[in-house]
This record gives structure tokens, sequence and C-alpha cells, in this order.
């Protein structure tokens, strides 16, 4: 069973190719500046690595182009594309529509269609991509998989926030959450390292990476999460504000004389640690300049690891209770100085963290870094939202 798992944007889209008996993942790769001149296609497979710049007017080249790398004769590793059994989409929004991944109708691409109010960047980019697959690939079955969907068990409290209640039932307004497959899929790992059964299990999932995400999942449900109606809401990320006072976005509009538009792009692309550092919003960039001494540098990264921690703190209070903190995504899994600052201070839930292994443990592998008496345990998982939306796939087109 050999599924294609396609996750589009405006102008790019990822591909990995997954063989679900063996769950390895044998192609993966991604086209860049799709109807942008200079469309370069990235192909990795079969012990090959090819880029390929050849010009992408739609996604539905791109797709083409795709499929032709894994049946290139050569290179590839399909011998057609028939061998495809399903395709599983990654969709950011499914609202409240879209509580479990679904098989993709007419019916539902509608339905995200509806939704693009809500993710106006996203949604689209997504059916374009699901659009150029259905073109081509006309009687394959295809899945769609939501960011939002895990979060969707949150309860009431946690999901309305303090506006009139018309904002929500009429203008759809409330926390929804995003990274879901990301926070499925670490928070079932870290069940399974945790040995006890599902219902009495407290975790707070971490995922940080250009954007970051804090989840409070009880009994394996998303219960809370610190993104919310957009992706903006949270901790500060690396060009995202994160949370503030709402009054600060009139302020400046008036301050800067800036429209929708501006303060939009000032929020999202400006602000955050590269917004604080000045530097970057690369975390690496900003480390090596805080060791330089630059102060900026030191209180962006400080800032960052200071609100996670009031995450962790605030998610155990909703839970009452922590089992678990599990670290995962770009900076999770491999920035040791941010792990260790969270970490500190959190010795009053319960966390014994060993900070000698955090500096050296292995990167890519999930590991355990509290001290085996810790009553709170810590572990790093890598992410797969891939695999996650390849089983999702698997499991609907086999039901
Ligand atoms: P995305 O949200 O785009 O999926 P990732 O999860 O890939 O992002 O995270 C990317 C970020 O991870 C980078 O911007 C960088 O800040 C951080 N990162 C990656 N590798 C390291 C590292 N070795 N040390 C510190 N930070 C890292």
């Amino acid at each position: 069973m050999k599924i294609l798992v396609v996750n589009a944007g405006s102008s790019s889209l990822k591909y990995q190719l997954i063989d679900m008996d063996s769950r390895d993942v044998i192609a993966k790769g991604l086209c860049e500046r799709i109807g942008i001149e200079g469309s370069l296609l990235k192909y990795k497979g079969a012990g090959h690595s090819v880029e390929i710049q050849r010009n992408m007017k739609d996604h539905t080249d791109a797709i083409q182009m795709v499929l032709d790398a894994l049946s290139d004769s050569e290179k590839g590793v399909l011998k057609s594309m028939d061998e495809i059994d399903a395709v599983g989409h990654r969709i950011v929004h499914g609202g409240e529509k879209f509580s479990k991944s679904v098989l993709i109708t007419d019916e539902v691409i509608k339905t995200i269609e509806e939704l693009t109010e809500l993710a106006p960047l996203h949604n689209p980019a997504n059916l374009m991509g699901i659009r150029a697959c259905r073109a081509i690939m006309p009687n394959t079955p295809m899945v769609g998989v939501f960011d939002t969907a895990f979060h969707q068990t949150m309860p009431k409290e946690a999901f309305l926030y303090g506006l009139p209640y018309e904002a929500y039932t009429e203008h759809m307004i409330r926390r929804y959450g995003f990274h879901g497959t990301s926070h499925q899929y670490v928070s079932g790992r870290a069940v399974a390292m945790l040995n006890k059964p599902v219902e009495d299990t407290k975790i707070v999932t971490c995922h940080l990476g250009n954007g970051s995400s804090i989840s409070a999942v009880k009994g394996g449900r998303s219960i809370d999460t610190s993104m919310g109606f957009t992706p903006l809401e949270g901790v500060p990320m690396g060009t995202r504000c994160g949370s503030m006072d709402p009054a600060i976005v009139t302020y400046l509009m008036d301050k800067l004389s800036m429209d929708t538009k501006g303060v939009n792009a000032y929020m999202n692309k400006k602000s955050g640690v590269l917004g604080l550092s000045g530097v970057s919003s690369d975390f690496r960039d900003v480390e090596g300049a805080a060791a330089d001494g630059n102060e900026r540098a030191e209180a962006a990264l400080n800032c960052f690891a200071y609100n996670v921690k009031k995450y962790i703190g605030a998610y155990s209070a909703a839970m009452g209770g922590l089992d678990a903190i599990v670290f995962t995504a770009g900076i999770g899994e491999n920035d040791r100085g941010v792990r260790k600052a969270v970490l500190t201070g959190l010795e009053y839930l319960g966390v014994d963290a060993d900070f000698e292994y955090n500096e050296n443990a292995p990167r890519g592998e999930e590991v355990e870094i509290s001290r085996p008496n810790s009553k709170v345990k810590v572990f790093v998982i890598p992410t797969d939202e891939e695999m996650v939306i390849a089983s999702d796939t698997l499991s609907l087109i086999s039901k």
C-alpha cells in the first residue's frame, strides 16, 4: 500500500510517498515557486537526489512533475502512478465542521471552500493541491487531514473568547488551534512511553518551530491549546508576536498610520523573535548573537522560553496535574538551550530534568531527558505529521 502525502501552499508543494507496509518514506521532495518564474522541483528517492528547474504554471503542473519524477524509469520509485493507492492532503482549517479526517468528496471540497474565510491564505492553497491531484488521478481516493481537527475536543470554556456570544455564533470567532496532527502524534507516543492507560494521562506538548504552539492533552484529548482563532496567538514565534493586549492593535494603527493589512504584516512577519532581537527568526542565529553579547537577542530568547514555561504551568492547572512534557519540532527537537530555559524552575511541579543528558542526547530520536525518578517525565519526540496523514488516509480508504 503506497500513499502520497501532499502539503500544498500557495506557491509551494511538499510531498512524501510512504510505503505503509514497511512505514518507510520511499521518496520525498518539494516544488517551489509554483506560478512564479524559476519554478523548481526537488526530489529524493531510490538513492537519488534531483533538482529540476522547469516552469510550473500552476499546482496541476507541479503534481504532474512530481508524478513524473516518482515514476521516472531511471531515478523513480514507481513503475507507474497507478501504484499510488491514495493521496492524503494536509488541510489547515476544518473549522467546527471537521473533527476527524475525511474522504474527500465534492461536498467536502465545498465545505473547505466555505471555511476559506477562516484561513484565507491556507485553505485555497490546500484546495489547489486537491484539485490538481483529482485532475491527474481522478480514480485515486483522497483524504483530507485537518490541522484543527485534534483540538475540536476542547471544552467551551477553553475555546470561547470574552467577546459577545454572537461573535462566536454568527462570526465563528473562537479558539480553533493548529498543529493538531503534530500534537496528536507526539502525545500518542508519550502515552506509549508513560506506560499508563491513556484515560489517566495528562500531557503538555510543546510544538516549537517557526510557528509554535503548546497543548494540554488530557486522557488522549486536546483540552486547550495556545494558538487560537488564527496561528498568531500564543507564545512569541519566529516572526509572529503571539498573545498581547488586543488594544495594541488599534494603538499601533493610529501611531504608525497603518491599515489592517499593514498591522497584520507587522504582527505576523516582523515581530516575535525576529522583531525582538533584530537579528533573525532562526533560533540558531539568535543564539549565536546572544553568545556574542547581543542583549536584544538574549531578551528575545528569554521571552520565548518564559512564555512556553507559563503555558506549562497554566495547562498543569487546567488538567489538575501533569505526567509528561513533550518537546517537538525544529526548536523543541534541536535546541537544548531553549529546553533547559523552559524546564529550569519547574521543580515545584515535580520535574527533575537531567540537564547533562539534555546537552548530549542524540537528535532525531525519541529520548527521555528527565531523571528516572522524576514525577513528571520529559520527552523529546520527533514529530511526524506526514505519518499521521498517511495513517488516517489508509484507515479511511480501508473502511
Ligand atoms: P516549521 O514551523 O516551518 O515546520 P520547523 O519545525 O522546521 O518549522 O522549525 C524550524 C526552526 O527550528 C528554525 O527556524 C530554527 O529556529 C529551529 N532550529 C532548527 N534546527 C535547530 C538547531 N539545531 N538549534 C536551534 N534551533 C534550531
